[in-house]
């Protein structure tokens, strides 16, 4: 593992190289939760960053309660970026859970890591990576500190995540990490239905033809709904638990039947969900090392009916809902 002088360092400069203006970094790692404390922080960053500026500016037009409010918002959410105004914008650093690729990655894909293969490029391609994203939303009006407040459409915040992937993908691409790239589209691939506004992969594969926002952001919040009751149709399993414990348990042959479906044609109504399967199908097998998966979906045991709660509560999340934050985590 790179220490976290070079994690530092790689993501700052990615950062700088992305975006012109004024960048704050605040490390994560200082941050207690606690305004009072975290304003600190913020001033402390401020003065070791921009020593020969006034600390009147870091404030302006914002006062340091809402400074406060800001960064109680930001507190414990991953690399976020704000805009402060037109010219400045913060920057929250990463934490322990992103200082490896394993680590960046499972995060993204809700893969555990030790399930993931290997992965290409080193650690600090990875944290490059996020820096651009994040760099990229502060060259983005519309992340602005207000709307950090307000409630967003699915769609709006998927446009907002794929200029950011886009902007990270060209940065990957001219430092010859298409691969490191891959990686990273493959992991919001194959979160997607869990988490449909970071669902890039459906847009940045097709950027330069017609994108309908809204289109992909229902097949993202839709297609594993789709594919679970058709499995479950085709399994003829009753219970949600029987499919929670096949995935977990036996990946690769829940992969198959996907696939299957695909070649029966089940998705051929809607060109959407179709590629949103395609695409989740693709990316599970990039990343997900199946020789380490388990055999039978038989037992039914209680970490299953854990599993199947876990598993309800995110279809609940997983529809078109308006009250998505804007900036999300990544
Ligand atoms: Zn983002």
């Amino acid at each position: 593992m790179a220490d976290w002088d070079e994690i530092t360092k790689a993501y700052r400069d990615r950062a700088r190289e992305v975006y012109d203006g004024d960048i704050l970094f605040i490390d994560p790692k200082d941050m207690h939760g606690d305004p009072n404390h975290d304003y600190e922080v913020f001033k402390a960053a401020f003065a070791e960053q921009y020593p020969h500026e006034d600390m009147s500016r870091a404030d302006d037009p914002y006062t340091s309660s809402g400074i406060k409010k800001i960064l109680a918002k930001i507190y414990d959410v991953g690399p976020i970026a704000v805009r402060l105004g037109d010219e400045g914008c913060i920057i929250v650093e990463l934490d322990e859970g992103f200082s490896t690729k394993e680590k960046i990655i499972s995060a993204l894909s809700r893969i555990p890591e030790e399930e993931l293969k290997p992965l290409p490029g080193d650690d600090l391609d990875y944290v490059r990576h996020i820096a651009a994203h994040e760099a990229a939303h502060c060259g983005d009006e519309r992340v602005t500190v207000q709307n950090l407040f307000k409630t967003h459409h699915l769609a709006d915040v998927l446009y907002v995540e794929t200029i950011g992937d886009f902007i990270a993908d060209m940065y990957a691409k001219n430092s010859g990490k298409e691969d490191v790239s891959r990686a990273w589209l493959d992991a919001r691939a194959s979160a997607a239905g869990l988490d449909a506004g970071h669902a890039t992969h459906l847009v940045l594969d097709h950027l330069y033809g017609k994108v309908d926002y809204h289109k992909s952001a229902q097949a993202a919040a839709y297609f594993l709904d789709r594919i679970c009751s058709h499995i479950m149709a085709e399994l003829g399993f009753e219970d949600v638990s029987e499919l929670v414990e096949l995935e977990k348990d036996n990946p690769e042959l829940f992969m198959d039947v996907v696939d299957n479906l695909v070649l029966q044609g089940k998705f051929d109504d809607d060109p959407e969900i179709k590629k949103a399967v395609q695409d989740f199908s693709r990316a599970k097998r990039a990343l997900i090392d199946f020789d380490k998966a388990g055999n039978g979906y038989e037992d039914h045991n209680l970490a299953v009916e854990k599993a199947a709660d876990a598993y309800l509560e995110t279809q609940k999340t997983a529809v078109l809902d308006p009250s998505v934050p804007l900036p999300p985590k990544f």
